[in-house]
């Protein structure tokens, strides 16, 4: 049996999970680990492919209206001149003059130096555009920089798309890829770091149509988080405030999380106009216009720009799925993953090591994991072996005993709920497939029957 014991997530619990489990390392930690790089493990790799393509899945695979793009990391230099990054991409950075810890002085408004409560120098602006060199001599004609967002190599790509796709506006072009920013201040795990990863889209609409657009996306963007699990309490759309909007933007809205260390960013809705477009026409001397049939006219299309982040994205649904409870006397550690998110599916359990057994079990393994990840796992007792798929947030184990040796039937245990049920081998692809796209997998079957895990 289950009793509730009140869960307070915290980011120590969250770290820690992350690291003994695989989630997620500190980037290169023989060598005592690089400031604000993470390595995600054989387990957080899952968790990020899968939130990669619960996304494509729903803004590019499922709409008409979207086109993919994996743009190049480095872009020519000019892309940054026009976009405005060369001269305003910065943060105000102050330094104490007695402990010399640097910070974002937007972020301590407010309050004194948080460590010695030193005199802080003068704010002065520290662009945040990593830069390199293309090629082998170090001069400023061969400077290139890696991108800061995504979002540029759909702009310049907006002819291409156009003219390869024939798509009409509204139409929109999505891209997932890494993006660098050397950070004033980084910190809270994965949630702000030097290399990234976002999930964007540069949605072209025509002007006067961008407020309706621009409402559509909260909308849809929002309800992607809860279709995936998060809990609606903890999600909050706030406006920019006037003196907030970057330089392009006409209105904005952050997706906020309640993350532990309070409400916090996790995506970007912006309505950019058509700044845009008519940047990268002015530098490049390319026309970037769109031809409307109905009135005959050339337009420069509005841009709505949903950009989100795949780490924050990861950090906020393993905080909301963190749980804990008392099963069997014992603490349990849980994640509530979403199926379509877990790492790992489900987990195949021999209750032995004997021969017939480990052959069945193997023949189910082997038979399911053409479908999905699944793991099998033969050490200790069923119990910490339960524990171990809970932690990790397998939403399904499956159990070969003895007697399905006899009646070719196995029990199925749900995470959650920690209910079990037996059915046919047969069954059990089909029924897992239906389960893990949300079915309730604990239908009494005729003559069947559910018992909890230890009756
Ligand atoms: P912040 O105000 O937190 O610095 P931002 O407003 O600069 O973020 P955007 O430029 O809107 O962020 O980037 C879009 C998304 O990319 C963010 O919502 C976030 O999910 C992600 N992102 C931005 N910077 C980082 C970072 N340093 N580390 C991890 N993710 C980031």
């Amino acid at each position: 049996m289950t009793e509730q014991a009140p869960t307070k997530v915290d980011m120590e619990k969250i770290v820690s999970l992350c690291q003994r489990r695989g989630f997620i390392f500190p980037s290169s930690e023989i060598y005592g680990g690089l400031s604000s790089c993470w390595d995600y493990g054989p387990l957080g790799v899952e968790l990020k492919r899968n939130i990669k393509q619960a996304w494509w899945q729903a803004e590019v695979q499922e709409r008409d209206d979207m086109v993919g793009l994996d743009a190049s990391i480095l872009m020519h230099p000019q892309t940054w001149e026009a976009s405005g990054h060369l001269k305003g991409f910065s943060d105000p950075l102050v330094e104490c003059k007695s402990c010399h810890l640097r910070w974002r002085a937007d972020e301590l408004a407010g309050s004194s130096c948080p460590s010695c409560s030193g005199e802080l120098t003068e704010p002065r602006l520290f662009n945040l555009m990593f830069k390199t060199f293309m090629g082998p001599i170090e001069e400023e004609a061969s400077v290139v920089y890696l991108r800061p967002e995504t979002a540029q190599g759909m702009f310049v790509n907006f002819q291409n798309v156009l003219d390869t796709t024939r798509k009409r506006l509204p139409f929109g072009i999505a891209q997932i890829g890494k993006a660098f920013r050397n950070e004033i201040t980084t910190g809270n795990f994965i949630f702000r770091s030097r290399e990234f990863e976002q999930m964007e889209i540069e949605f072209f609409v025509k002007p006067g149509s961008d407020k309706e657009w621009f409402d559509y996306w909260l909308e849809e963007r929002f309800n992607w988080y809860v279709k995936l699990g998060i809990k609606k309490g903890n999600l909050k759309l706030r406006q920019h405030m006037k003196r907030e909007l970057a330089h392009y933007a006409k209105d904005c809205y952050d997706i906020e999380y309640l993350f532990p260390m309070g409400w916090a960013e996790l995506e970007g809705i912006a309505n950019r106009g058509d700044f845009d477009l008519v940047q990268h026409a002015k530098y490049s001397g390319k026309s970037l216009t769109y031809f409307d049939e109905e009135t005959k006219e050339h337009v420069i299309p509005y841009i709505i720009e949903p950009s989100a982040g795949v780490d924050r994205s990861a950090l906020a649904f393993l905080c909301d799925a963190y749980d804990e409870d008392i099963a069997e006397g014992e603490l349990r550690v849980l994640l509530h993953l979403h199926p379509t998110l877990a790492p790992i599916k489900a987990a195949v359990l021999p209750l032995s090591r004997r021969d017939k057994l480990v052959a069945l079990a193997k023949q189910i393994y082997t038979d399911l994991r053409q479908c999905w990840m699944v793991s099998y796992d033969d050490a200790q007792s069923i119990g910490r072996r339960y524990r171990r798929q809970d932690e990790i947030g397998t939403p399904f184990c499956i159990t070969v005993d003895f007697q399905s040796l006899e009646d070719e039937q196995v029990t199925i245990r749900e995470r959650d709920s920690m209910n079990q049920i037996r059915l046919p081998i047969s069954a059990l692809k089909t029924t897992l497939q239906a389960k893990l796209e949300g079915e309730d997998l604990f239908v009494l079957p005729p003559g069947g029957k559910i018992w909890k895990e230890g009756e």
